[in-house]
């Protein structure tokens, strides 16, 4: 099947079987066919492509194990077709020999486009395949829309104007979900304040509208898929996302792989309980990492504790009024750090990801906010001789989920399952 075989990129404008995919299926074991071996290969040197920034062919066939000679005949069609292009020339070295070329993605190959459905708004813009960022607009859902049809057609409106934004087609579509996905099916099966949306089949509706490829995951997963390709967790075999926020959500990349769970029902753990007898969670529980350790946390904290406008609090502001000398904000800032640091360090200890990728509101809050997380994860982590454990801040936020968007249609372009 052309969607499987990682030919997206060479044939365009496809019938509606193939545009209503909408997750990456598991690689299955079958030997690669002679018809097959092309794209695959071509999938495989962009994700070296990828995995190593721009490079030379000699670089490419260094990394990937072949010759030359089959670098260049796999990189010619796509010099040919505009998805790769020529840049910066490196000299030649000391034992002689031609001066190289490094390879990178071409400003001319088409772009995906990139949807952020959340629960009041829809935010779209198109994703090079260099990861580059343009052609944003957000549309907001009218405060009295109850059925799915009229939200839908809002998204419809949204993605079709910024995919014809530009004068060429565009690969495919990515959504990035708030809520509960079927990654099987490609629906949302819940969206908390949008209850509308329950089981709504967005990816298959948006591929019969837009008749191109489509991919539908949950927004921290395709935050995670955004920093395999695009950002800190490029090349890496294991790394975990983490989303902190309104909500906290997790992702987890490990041995090389993405993992979603049955369904897709993995990374909920906000939901995982931190205090026995712990104050009520909006899930019906008690104790969630969620109670301790979200925005929500933090404003009723400001508000007993009677910090200024408790009610619009955030990191960032948190930190301006910590070094302002209000009173309370230091201690806050350090009890937000210590709760968000229990999770992670659940986190560490249950799958040893060991590199960690902050990403919403704690990352807002700089390398200040990270000192502050990564001094007491350190104190609840159990350390093993030689290990490197690292907690990094993500892109900003609008940047990574929109290109995490893009990356879930670029890891099907590429014949990369995650
Ligand atoms: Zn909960």
């Amino acid at each position: 099947m052309g969607a499987s075989n990682g030919d997206w990129l060479f044939a365009m404008g496809r019938g509606e079987e193939d545009s209503t995919r909408h997750r990456p299926s598991r690689p299955t074991q079958n030997l690669i066919s002679t018809t097959t071996l092309g794209p695959a290969n071509r999938g495989r040197l962009l994700q070296a492509l990828y995995d190593m920034g721009p490079s030379s062919r000699a670089d490419l066939a260094r990394y990937t194990g072949v010759s030359r000679g089959t670098i260049g005949g796999i990189v010619q069609p796509l010099l040919d077709r505009r998805i790769l292009a020529e840049g910066e020339v490196v000299p030649p070295n000391q034992s002689g020999g031609k001066p190289a070329t490094k390879l990178w993605f071409s400003k001319d190959a088409k772009p995906i486009c990139a949807v952020l459905l959340m629960h009041d708004h829809v935010r779209t813009c198109l994703v090079s395949l260099d990861g580059a960022v343009y052609a944003h607009s957000t549309e907001a859902f009218p405060k009295d829309l109850s059925n799915p049809q009229e939200a839908f057609r809002i998204i419809s409106r949204s993605v079709k104007r910024t995919a014809t934004s530009v004068d060429m087609p565009i690969l495919g579509v990515g959504v990035a979900v708030a809520g509960m996905i079927n990654t099987e099916t490609g629906s949302i099966v819940s969206m908390s304040l949008a209850p509308f949306f329950d089981n709504f089949p967005i990816g298959h509706e948006l591929g019969k509208e837009l008749g191109v490829p489509v991919c539908v995951d949950k927004d921290d997963r395709a935050l995670l898929v955004g920093d395999r390709w695009f950002g800190k967790g490029r090349g890496r075999g294991n790394f975990a996302v983490v989303y902190t926020g309104e909500v906290l959500g997790a992702a987890l990349y490990l041995d090389g792989h993405l993992h979603r769970g049955p369904s897709g029902a993995g990374g909920e753990i906000g939901h995982t309980i931190v205090q026995l007898n712990g104050s009520r969670c909006k899930c019906g529980r008690s104790g969630c990492w969620e109670t301790i350790a979200t925005l929500r946390w933090l404003r009723d904290e400001a508000q007993t504790r009677g910090l200024p406008q408790p009610a619009s609090l955030d990191t960032h502001r948190l930190i301006i009024l910590a070094d302002q000398g209000v009173e309370g904000a230091a201690q806050l800032l350090e009890e937000y750090a210590s709760n968000l640091s229990v999770g992670l360090a659940n986190l560490q200890q249950l799958m040893a990801p060991n590199y960690i990728i902050i990403h919403g509101d704690a990352a807002q809050g700089g390398d200040r906010m990270l000192k502050l997380i990564e001094g007491s994860f350190r104190q609840l982590i159990l350390s093993r001789p030689g290990d490197d454990v690292s907690l990094v801040l993500g892109d900003s936020e609008d940047v990574a989920a929109m290109r995490g968007a893009a990356g879930l249609v670029l890891s099907e372009l590429l014949n990369f399952p995650l």
